[in-house]
C-alpha cells in the first residue's frame, strides 16, 4: 500500500490542471514522513497522481504520474527514452554537449541530466527525485551503458532539505575534473569539480550561435562571463578581440582553456577579474565603445520576494551596458531568474534604456535551446530570458 496524501476540500485544481507541485499549504493534516512514493488524493478519495514526497520542502510532493498506471522503472525507462529522441531531433550535429534531462520539462520532476560526451552529470535536486534514484538510474544506465555517471549535490535546495552535499559516482570511471565537449565544432571544457551547475551552461548554447554569427570582426565584452563561452563562440565566428569579466578568478583560468583548446589567438582575449557592476561604470565613465555587449548575470531573483531588488540589478547592469555600445551596436541583455518574467524584464530594459538616454530596438526574444524542454503544465520550467537589443 502507498502512502496516500490527501489534499484540503477545494485545493485540488492544480493537481487536476496536471500541475505536478503539491503544496504542504494545500495538504490536510501532517503528512510528514518519508521522501518516498506516494499518491496524491483528493479529499473526495479520488486519486490524482502518483508521486514522490519532500517532507522537508514546501513543495511536499512532486507528481510523476498523472494516472492510475504504476510507478515504475518501465514508467521512468519510457520518459527517459522520450527526452533522448527529443534530443536527437534537435541537437544540432557536431554536438555531444547537451541538457538530456530537463526535470519537469521532461517529466521527471527534481531530474537534471547534463551529458558531456561519455559523461552524465546527474542533479537530484529534491528529497523525493533522490528517493526515485532506484527508478532513474538504472533507467541511464540501460540509455548509456558506456557513461560515467557523476552526481553533483553541492545545491542549494538540496542543502534545505537536508540532503548529502558530497558528490557521488553513480556508475562507470571516475570523470576528470574538466570534460571536453562540442557544440557545432567548437571545443568546450565542463568544469565538473568545481564549476557552477553542472560545470558548463548548456542553457546559453542557442544564443552563443546568435552571438558567434554576428560577431565577425565585432568587439565582443563579455559581461559575467563564468568560462567564456560566449567569447570563445564571438572568435569562433571571427570577432576581432573579446573581453571577459566576472569576480572568478578560476572562470577566468577555465576561459582562457576554453580559448586554447580551440587554438584561438589569445592575444585577442582579455579577462579581468573584477565586479562586473563596478567595470561597467569605469567603462562607461571612460567613454568606451563596444560593437556586442552580453550581460548574463548570475540569477538575481530564485523568490517572488527578492524580485524588486533583482530588477533594480539588471536595470543597473543594462544601463550601464546599453551606454557601452556604439551606434549599430548589439546588446544581449540576459536573465536567469525564474521569477522575473520576459514581460518584466522587457520593462526593466526599457527602463534601462530610457535612464541611459540610449533609445533600443528589440531584434529578438530568446530563452535555452529546446533541450531544456519548458512543460505547458508546468510553467516555472522556464527561467532563462535573452533579449537582442540594437542601439
Ligand atoms: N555567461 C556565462 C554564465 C554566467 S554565470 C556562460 O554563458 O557560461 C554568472 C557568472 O557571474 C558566474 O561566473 C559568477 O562568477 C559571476 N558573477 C557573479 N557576481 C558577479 C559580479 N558582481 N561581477 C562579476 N561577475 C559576477
Amino acid at each position: 500500500m502507498l502512502k496516500p496524501m490527501f489534499l484540503r476540500p477545494g485545493r485540488d485544481d492544480a493537481a487536476r490542471r496536471r500541475h505536478p507541485w503539491v503544496f504542504s499549504r494545500a495538504l490536510s493534516g501532517n503528512p510528514a514522513g518519508a521522501a518516498e512514493e506516494v499518491e496524491i488524493r483528493a479529499a473526495s478519495g479520488a486519486l490524482l497522481g502518483r508521486g514522490f514526497a519532500s517532507p522537508r520542502s514546501s513543495i511536499a510532493a512532486r507528481i510523476w504520474r498523472f494516472d492510475d498506471g504504476p510507478l515504475d522503472t518501465a514508467f521512468v525507462r519510457a520518459r527517459l527514452e522520450s527526452a533522448a529522441r527529443l534530443r536527437d531531433r534537435f541537437v544540432p550535429p557536431e554536438t555531444d554537449g547537451y541538457r538530456l534531462v530537463h526535470a519537469e520539462g521532461d517529466g521527471l520532476p527534481g531530474l537534471v541530466v547534463d551529458r558531456y560526451g561519455d559523461v552524465l552529470v546527474v542533479q537530484a535536486t529534491t528529497a523525493g527525485t533522490e528517493a526515485a534514484r532506484p527508478l532513474w538510474l538504472p533507467a541511464l544506465r540501460e540509455l548509456l551503458p558506456q557513461a560515467s555517471i557523476l552526481q553533483r549535490n553541492d545545491l542549494a535546495s538540496r542543502h534545505g532539505e537536508g540532503l548529502p552535499l558530497e558528490d557521488e559516482l553513480l556508475a562507470g570511471d571516475p570523470p576528470p575534473g574538466r570534460v571536453r565537449f562540442r557544440e557545432r565544432g567548437v571545443t568546450y571544457l565542463a568544469d565538473l569539480a568545481g564549476g557552477q551547475k553542472t560545470g558548463f551552461f548548456l542553457d546559453q548554447r542557442e544564443n552563443r550561435h546568435l552571438v558567434q554569427g554576428l560577431a565577425a570582426g565585432r568587439s565582443v565584452l563579455n559581461l559575467f562571463s563564468y568560462s567564456g563561452a560566449f567569447g570563445v563562440a564571438a572568435l569562433a565566428g571571427g570577432a576581432s578581440r573579446v573581453t571577459h569579466v566576472d569576480v572568478s578568478e578560476r572562470a577566468l583560468a577555465l576561459a582562457r582553456e576554453n580559448h586554447a583548446a580551440n587554438g584561438q589567438d589569445l592575444t585577442r582575449v582579455e579577462t579581468v577579474a573584477a565586479d562586473a557592476f563596478e567595470d561597467l561604470r569605469s567603462r562607461a565613465a571612460r567613454g568606451e565603445s563596444w560593437d556586442v555587449v552580453v550581460t548574463d548575470p548570475p540569477a538575481f531573483a530564485k523568490k517572488t520576494p527578492d524580485v524588486d531588488r533583482a530588477c533594480r540589478g539588471y536595470k543597473d547592469v543594462n544601463r550601464l551596458a546599453l551606454k557601452l555600445l556604439a551606434p549599430g551596436g548589439l546588446l544581449l541583455a540576459c536573465s536567469c531568474s525564474g521569477p522575473v518574467s520576459t514581460d518584466l524584464f522587457q520593462k526593466v530594459l526599457f527602463a534601462a534604456s530610457l535612464d541611459a538616454g540610449v533609445p533600443a530596438r528589440i531584434l529578438e526574444r530568446r530563452g535555452a535551446g529546446p533541450d531544456h524542454p519548458v512543460s505547458i503544465d508546468c510553467p516555472e520550467t522556464e527561467y532563462l530570458k535573452a533579449f537582442l537589443l540594437s542601439r
